[in-house]
């Protein structure tokens, strides 16, 4: 067998562990499938005291990135620091030092993605980041190299594990989102300050680096409309239950028919009962997305956690030694910068919506409410209408609509705000049937 290649480890955290002990554990398996033996000959750390889940032996551990960055035997890095700096700071100073770089932080990706590929590109390295995105499932490489020959037409995933492990276990045993959300954090699925799971913002900056790499647009995250599950109540899970549907937080982008914008949005979304996404339960991550040639496909699996990850980031490493990362990174011209520009921009996705509104029990609300939806041209599909319980005489008013671009129904859904019937905060979710 040939050479050893070396690689260096930055992070030794959840994830660094998990590659340490994947490298270790399957040293033959990965040294087969790299052409040659892959040894890691430096792991850098913020803070050398911290105990360790793994045994790294003396001499190899550090703080300092200059002990990689300067070595010139090492040849790729996994980075594996999350967060925005100094992880930046360092994945440029590996690439510039001439190190092909796999990481698993897509925070980094999707804010400064750009500006990273193009230092890459001028040193003539690569990034693979197939642990950023939807951490156990090869989904980079399914679009970035197996489904390479089609169009992708759209993508809808459920990238976060966390928001799927609430949204699953409120509907299963019924329980509130606070009750819920203490349980997840007990059982490790949830991160002391799950701020960035249920808000969205992972899911969205995930959505942002898959749609640069199906549909070569490159779409800062902050621009992605998003919300998060913290709404989401009991009532509203057994109403969506009630037409058929479960709630999931979907990242979606979806290209308009014939044209090339693409539509964006990260939401809670109704998800038809019996569909693969409707089924994904718990901490799984699931993607579903439709080519023009392969048609539909779906991928399930998990989307965090410490060996899942460490899968993506060691076949990483291998795709980084037998040369298939560099190819894929120098190839892939929606990674360029330049890529099609026309594709920006975010077209509306049409679709039936539910919409709930708090309103007054008196005559008249339903005509009014109906009024400013037909105004917008948006058709009622069905109405649920439950008798007053609270003290207030308010009601909940259920709506499905027909299939109506969401720019109508935001209109249509702002004008019954605005008016004297509503007495609480609406909700509008899409509805997803296929
Ligand atoms: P983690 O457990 O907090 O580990 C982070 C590691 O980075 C620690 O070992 C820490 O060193 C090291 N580090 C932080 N600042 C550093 C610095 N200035 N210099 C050197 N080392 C530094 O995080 P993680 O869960 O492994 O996540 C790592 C990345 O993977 C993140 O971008 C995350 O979003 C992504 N990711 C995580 C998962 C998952 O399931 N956890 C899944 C997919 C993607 P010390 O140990 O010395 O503090």
């Amino acid at each position: 067998m040939s050479e050893p290649v070396r690689v260096g480890i930055v992070g030794l955290g959840t994830v660094g562990s998990g590659a340490y002990r994947l490298l270790a554990d399957s040293a033959e398996h990965v040294a087969r499938h790299a052409g040659r033996p892959v040894v890691v000959e430096r792991v850098v750390v913020r803070d050398l005291h911290r105990p360790r889940a793994v045994a790294v032996p003396p001499g190899l551990l550090g703080t300092d990135i200059g002990a990689i960055t300067r070595d010139r035997s090492i040849s790729v890095v996994a980075l594996l620091v999350g967060g925005l700096e100094p992880a930046r700071s360092m994945m440029v100073a590996l690439l510039e030092s001439g190190k092909d770089v796999v990481t698993a932080n897509k925070a980094v990706l999707a804010e400064h993605g750009p500006e990273l590929f193009e230092v890459a590109r001028r040193h003539g390295r690569s990034i693979a980041f197939e642990a950023a995105v939807a951490g156990g499932i090869p989904i980079v490489a399914a679009i970035g190299e197996c489904l390479a020959a089609n169009r992708i037409e759209s993508i809808r995933g459920i990238l976060n594990g966390t928001s799927n492990f609430i949204l699953s276990r409120m509907e299963e045993e019924g329980a509130d989102y606070a009750e819920v959300l203490r349980l997840a954090q007990d059982e490790g699925y949830a991160e002391a300050d799950p701020a960035m799971d249920v808000d969205g913002t992972d899911a969205t900056q995930k959505l942002a680096l898959l749609t640069h790499l199906a549909f070569g647009t490159w779409v800062p995250w902050g621009q992605i409309p998003r919300r998060g599950i913290e709404g989401i109540d009991l009532d509203l899970m057994t109403t969506a239950r009630e037409f058929g549907y479960r709630i999931r937080l979907l990242a979606i982008a979806a290209r308009a028919p014939g044209t090339a914008r693409v539509a964006l949005r990260v939401a809670p979304t109704l998800v038809r009962i019996g569909t693969p996404l409707a089924e994904t339960r718990g901490a799984f991550n699931a993607v579903s997305l439709v080519g023009d040639a392969v048609g539909k496909m779906f991928f399930h699996g998990l989307g965090a956690g410490q060996m899942p990850t460490a899968s993506a980031v060691v076949a990483d490493i291998i795709d980084t030694v037998v040369g298939r990362a560099a190819i894929t990174f120098r190839t892939t011209a929606m990674l360029e910068p330049e890529g099609p520009a026309d594709s920006l921009g975010a077209a509306d996705l049409v679709e039936r919506h539910l919409l709930r509104f708090l309103v007054a029990d008196r005559p008249g609300v339903l005509a009014r409410i109906a009024g400013c939806l037909g105004e917008q041209g948006i058709s009622i599909a069905a109405v649920i209408q439950h008798e007053a319980e609270t003290e207030s005489g308010a009601v909940p008013l259920v709506i499905m609509t027909h299939r109506s671009p969401a720019a109508a129904v935001n209109a249509a859904v702002a004008a019954i705000d605005a008016s004297d019937v509503v007495r609480g905060r609406s909700i509008c979710l899409g509805v997803i049937d296929d």
